[in-house]
């Protein structure tokens, strides 16, 4: 295993994080009930986790069961407490609120101490503000770590370059939890500003949300060749070494294997072979025509249409046949609030404001139909759809009785 330090905490934490999103079963009701065989998955995994090396498991209140299995599998399992860090996540919404929450994850995990707690999801400003509003969550946060139930602050975001530079300029993190990936590059900016803070950094999903690297298209195979698009991309990751770990949602033990070949021991930078699979991966996006730059001088949008996105996906189709991943992120629209903002492309009125701001001279309105008819599912939103009106019905009779 590789070690790196996570920024102003100063703690050497691996840079595989065995993520405790996806247990078996780990999402169902009662968050505190623990079938045997969602134990029996956590034990297998941690335990392979801890063979391996890896020192740091992230969790949060928001995954249901997750606290609770580590909680009950890191005792089982016997690990000593030094030979682990564990961050978990929440998203209090005010001072008291936040003590109470805190009490509940130790209880879950059993723990004493929370190594690393970030807010979850500073995902928009009215968000950005309920966090740091004066004796709001993060205060009671920093009262908490000179108690010593919390080791060090950070959050985890969503949102957009500004919100983020914004929450890293607040002086009032340790690290951060964001996305920045091959095929999702944006983030870079903030990922430099919390070198220069010394805030470490900590990448959310690099396999499925930076490109469905799992399931890859033709062309990302063949172009990633001789390594694995997981390999290339975790590669690229920690080509930068302002990032310390990454997140792995590790639920299937063969699943260790292709995130461990990642790691090569070299300097990511520097490595021939990651470099020249780099310049053959960097060639079709860069050669693209049309190619939207992401620069977001189009937003605005009065239907607020997330154009850069929606493009992205488009960059992405067009240049490497990334249909899955179009497909599963751009479906999350509409459906994700916050967490992943934006309308339907196919909300587009062709009003034409965005269109004289954008430097490319781009046909917006063109591209965003042409993307929304190739990667909307018309199935998923009926069935969606049909769902939430009888989840609505049901919780009106519920009411009434
Ligand atoms: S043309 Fe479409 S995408 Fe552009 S600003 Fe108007 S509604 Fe938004
Ligand atoms: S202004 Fe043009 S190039 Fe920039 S993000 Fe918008 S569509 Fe893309």
């Amino acid at each position: 295993m590789e070690y790196r330090r996570f920024g102003k905490t100063n703690e050497n934490i691996s840079v595989i994080t065995l993520g405790g999103m996806r247990f078996k079963h780990g999402w169902n009701l009662p968050r505190n009930h623990l079938p045997a065989e969602s134990v029996k998955n956590c034990i297998e995994i941690v335990q392979k986790a801890i063979d391996l090396g890896i020192n740091h498991f992230e969790t949060a209140y928001g995954y249901m069961k997750s606290e609770h299995l580590f909680g009950k599998v890191l005792k089982e399992i016997g690990v000593p407490r030094k030979n682990y860090k564990m961050m978990t996540k929440g998203a209090p919404m005010t001072g008291g609120e936040t003590r109470k929450l805190v009490e509940e994850q130790l209880n879950a995990l059993k723990l004493e101490k929370i190594d690393f707690y970030g807010w979850h999801g500073i995902n928009n400003e009215e968000r950005f503000r309920t966090a740091i509003q004066k004796g709001g969550p993060v205060e009671e946060l920093h009262k908490l770590k000179e108690e010593g139930i919390i080791g060090h602050i950070g959050f985890s975001t969503h949102g957009s370059l500004d919100l983020i530079t914004k929450a890293l300029e607040t002086d009032l993190f340790s690290f951060v939890n964001l996305h920045f990936y091959y095929f999702f590059q944006r983030h870079l900016p903030a990922v430099e500003l919390a070198e220069k803070k010394d805030i470490g950094v900590f990448i959310i999903s690099p396999n499925e949300k930076g490109g469905m690297l799992w399931n890859p298209s033709k062309k990302v195979r063949e172009l990633c060749a001789p390594l694995t698009p997981i390999q290339f991309n975790g590669r690229f990751c920690l080509s930068h070494p302002q990032i310390t770990t990454l997140s792995m949602g590790i639920h299937e033990i063969d699943q260790f294997e292709q995130n461990i070949s990642i790691l090569t021991g070299k300097n990511y930078a520097k490595d021939n072979e990651y470099l020249n699979v780099k310049k053959a991966v960097d060639n079709p996006l860069e050669t693209l025509s049309e190619r939207c730059t992401l620069c977001d001088q189009c937003l605005p949008c009065p239907e607020n249409i997330n154009i850069p996105e929606v493009l992205r996906f488009k960059n992405l189709l067009k240049s490497y046949d990334m249909i899955a991943y179009g497909k599963y992120r751009y479906n999350m629209l509409e459906e994700k609030d916050h967490w992943f903002p934006g309308a339907f492309a196919s909300k587009c009125t062709k009003c034409g404001d965005c269109l004289p701001r954008c430097p490319e001279n781009l046909q917006i309105p063109t591209l965003l139909f042409e993307t929304h008819n190739e990667l909307f599912l018309k199935w998923n939103y009926f069935k969606k759809t049909i769902y939430e009106f009888l989840k609505n019905v049901y919780k009106t009779l519920m009411k009434k009785n």
